[in-house]
């Protein structure tokens, strides 16, 4: 099994000139337990990286989203290099960001226009206040536990740093509960501006949950009706589950929809798309960011959309994902143990449910990871279309080992 020397090294390093060594969704506090987990990556290649020891990885985590195609996919990189020869980050944004919208508006069903910035945060803040802007209300409906970044209104009061104040006016109701959203508009008549979500639940340390059938049509007419925005955050499912948008895979139509991810196959970009009666509303709000109009990100994007399409890449991580949880199901029914995969097979999100306290749960991804497969244990995984029938084998073989290794389940002899 793999060691970590150099990542070990270097993290104590990094924590004496950087708060946390590494900190946000990449900090090793959830990668427990921590000696089976690299923390440094040197290089990449299709959808493997290498540590800084040297030992290379099957990359189940895709950069958290954006690796889409595979690291360092050709022709991505190759249109990026294109721009930046040309030039970036100028004075005035360059053509592409219109070639790039164009492209999007083309894509993406049912939404008018794209505006661009860099994260995820980025854009679920502006779609807030351009449904502030358009109703002239200011509450916001989310669901609990669902993420939209690390703004202080998407924070929970009692998290470090955030005032009550900052979530004054969002009210989170549980996820696949109609009758919450409805409840939540009687007592606030004509107070909500927007409604939103993913389009389906992700949560970490938790089963996902895919929407009820009909909930999102209930949501979507329940928002009709009052006047409220909907708004959907497709940050982490955007372009895994349908190219045309996640709302095509769910059957509704949103007003507002959030991309980052997977959009630029790893080039730091985000999008926020809306239909045309929140045109004005959004160019009204101002809002913008010193890198946001840099054309490298954007020239990624077209090459990386125009690639998805080209390759059915929703498809292919699709057929993949599918595979890789029948394959890990009957891996572990082999050792005794209940695996139960939830969420999408593009974005599975694994428990081994005879271990309520997870522990074993997180020993097994450890092992897995030890063995060359990077999974985490809090956290939905992330396939591309890179994946090859070679790293499929590959994975069963050190599921398989990491199974044998925690030992056969002792109820099931
Ligand atoms: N919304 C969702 C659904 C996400 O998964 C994320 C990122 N994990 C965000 C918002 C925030 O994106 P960013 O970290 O780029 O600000």
């Amino acid at each position: 099994p793999y060691t970590y020397e150099n990542s070990r090294r270097l993290f104590e390093k990094a924590a004496g000139v950087i708060p946390c060594g590494i900190y946000g969704h990449f900090s090793p506090a959830p990668l427990v337990p921590p000696e089976n987990y690299p923390f440094f990556a040197q290089k990449a290649s299709g959808a493997r990286f290498t540590d800084i020891d040297g030992n290379e990885f099957i990359d189940y985590m895709c950069a958290y989203g954006p690796m889409v195609l595979g690291y360092n996919c050709e022709p991505v990189d190759r249109a990026a290099l294109a721009q930046l020869e040309k030039g970036n980050c100028l004075s005035c944004p360059g053509p592409v960001m219109v070639e790039l919208a164009e492209k999007l508006v083309n894509t993406v069903a049912q939404m008018d226009w794209a505006f661009f910035a860099k994260n995820g945060n980025d854009v679920t803040s502006y779609a807030l206040m351009v449904a502030r802007h358009a109703t002239g209300r200011k509450k916001i409906v989310a669901i609990r536990g669902g993420y939209h970044g690390t703004a202080p209104w998407a924070q929970t009061f009692g998290h470090h740093g955030v005032t009550e104040e900052d979530a004054a006016h969002m009210v989170r109701i549980p996820w696949n509960d109609a009758a919450a959203f409805e409840a939540v508009l009687e007592q606030y008549p004509g107070q909500i501006a927007g409604f939103i979500a993913t389009p389906y639940h992700h949560p970490v340390f938790a089963d996902n949950e895919m929407p009820a059938q009909g909930y999102w049509q209930k949501i979507e007419a329940l928002c009709r009706k009052h006047g409220v925005v909907l708004i959907v955050d497709d940050i982490r499912c955007g372009f895994r589950l349908d190219l045309r948008g996640s709302h095509v895979y769910f059957g509704f139509t949103p007003d507002l929809v959030c991309f980052c991810k997977a959009i630029g196959n790893g080039y730091p970009i985000s999008a926020l798309m809306g239909t045309d009666a929140l045109k004005s509303a959004a160019a009204k709000v101002f809002y913008t960011g010193s890198y946001w109009f840099s054309a490298v990100p954007m020239a990624a994007a077209i090459a990386t959309l125009d690639e998805m399409a080209r390759i059915n890449a929703a498809a292919a991580m699709l057929a993949y994902g599918e595979k890789l949880r029948d394959g890990l199901i009957e891996t572990a029914r082999r050792h005794g143990y209940d695996l139960k995969v939830s969420g999408h097979p593009a974005m599975p999100y694994l428990r081994i449910t005879d271990d309520p306290s997870l522990m074993l749960h997180q020993r097994w991804c450890g092992e897995c990871t030890r063995r060359g497969a990077f999974f985490t244990s809090h956290h939905n995984w992330f396939v591309s279309a890179a994946h090859t029938e070679e790293d499929l084998a590959r994975t069963l073989e050190i599921a398989d080992e990491a199974f044998a290794v925690i030992g056969d389940n002792p109820q099931k002899k």
